[in-house]
């Protein structure tokens, strides 16, 4: 028997006969937020009585601090401020998910805010038009804690099936994966494809290319999409780095990008001096690429399908390199490059705006430099 969440048994198709009711001008809007653990996602809903056309057209609202691991009880009003609409595949037209950034009381930016100070890196380039495309991994989990679909009593066979597999032995969870998909899809967020990984339970989907902001954005409601999708499921998506310790495959969260300039002809050279860069700038990036600093992915970068934390590498077509030029960017002399350490809990406005200080804005050194407000 998979054990499965008590609220995936409730009868969905009753729950239809409500979802079908008229529901007049009115709107839904859920509000969706990260709270202080960096990872997690928080969501709640209120009615609007016109659909908003643009972002500027939905109200701030504010939410319990103190609830959500980000304050304390004595002060623990916080701002949502709204910054990206998508349509609302549970729902449906004309509900929206509304993505937001948290403010402090006095309007500064929340501790697990990083949305802040990457808009402000991304402006700073916005006319080199940086591109990113993030690939992300991540494991299905009976309500229990057990990868979905394992044998209660020991293990799968080993890896090798796996990858790209089809057949319900090879292949646990497809339902989750085709409804993802779809739901963001239908939402406007910009998935390019998906891909069942190496390890059993484990899957990836592909967001991008997004231009700056919209990077963090895209991938922030994919995520927000894919636990709503397991919760009817009865299921729950983890994007820990390492779910299984040993001989499991790990999970990341491959980062790739390009500026207008590694994109056109010849392009290449601009791929290689940015890669010359980051070689000499390893600790910032580690630090920069799981919510605690380097320690969740030091359990994954072991070196084993995955690069080494401290061992900086870059090849064309070596998947255990840090540094990835695939085979066809090459070929081509112009495109991107692939970073692969970032870990599957990361946060992607952290990964994308490590990615522009050192390769764009050429700093160097332990510390992110501050930059004078203009
Ligand atoms: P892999 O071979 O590493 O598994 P995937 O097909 O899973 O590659 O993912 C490729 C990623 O690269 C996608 O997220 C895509 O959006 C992104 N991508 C493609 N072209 C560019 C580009 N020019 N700049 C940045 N990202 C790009
Ligand atoms: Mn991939
Ligand atoms: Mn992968
Ligand atoms: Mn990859």
């Amino acid at each position: 028997m998979m054990s499965t969440s008590a609220s995936a048994q409730l009868n969905k198709a009753v729950k239809q006969q409500y979802m079908e009711l008229p529901q007049g001008d009115t709107v839904q809007a859920m509000y969706i937020w990260i709270d202080g653990t960096g990872e997690g996602l928080r969501c709640k809903t209120k009615t609007l009585n016109a659909e908003p056309q643009t972002i500027e057209d939905l109200p701030e609202w504010d939410f319990s601090g103190s609830a959500t691991y980000l304050s304390e009880y004595s002060n623990s009003d916080m701002y949502l401020i709204p910054k990206a609409m998508f349509r609302d595949p549970f729902r449906k037209d004309p509900n929206k998910l509304i993505l937001c950034e948290v403010l402090k009381h006095d309007r500064k930016p929340a501790e697990t805010n990083l949305r802040h100070t990457c808009k402000k890196i991304m402006d700073m380039v916005e006319n080199l038009h940086p591109w990113f495309g993030m690939e992300q991994e991540d494991t299905l989990l009976g309500i229990d804690g057990r990868p979905f679909g394992w044998p209660l009593n020991g293990f799968p066979g080993p890896q090798g099936p796996y990858y790209c597999g089809v057949g319900a032995d090879k292949a646990y969870g497809r339902d989750i994966t085709e409804a993802h998909y779809r739901a963001c899809l239908y939402a406007g967020v910009k998935i390019c494809g998906s891909n069942a990984e190496v390890m059993p339970a484990q899957w990836e989907f592909q967001v991008g290319p997004c231009e700056g902001i919209s990077m963090g954005h895209h991938l922030w409601m994919a995520r927000f999409i894919l636990h709503r999708v397991c919760e009817d499921f009865g299921v729950v998506a983890s994007f820990d780095p390492k779910p299984v310790p040993g001989n499991w495959n790990g999970a990341g969260c491959h980062t790739n990008f390009s500026t207008k300039e590694m994109r056109e002809e010849g392009g290449l050279r601009h791929i290689e001096e940015a890669i010359e860069k980051l070689s000499r700038r390893q600790s910032y990036h580690n630090r920069a690429y799981d919510p605690k600093g380097g320690l969740d992915n030091a359990r994954r970068l072991t070196g084993l399908s995955a690069p080494v934390i401290n061992k900086f590498s870059a090849g064309v077509a070596n998947r255990s390199a840090t540094i990835r030029i695939p085979r066809a960017v090459a070929q081509d002399q112009r495109g991107y490059f692939e970073d692969r350490r970032p870990s599957a809990n990361c946060d992607p406005y952290a990964v994308t705006e490590a990615l522009i200080r050192t390769c764009l804005l050429n700093e160097e050194g332990e510390e992110p430099v501050e930059y004078c407000e203009s």
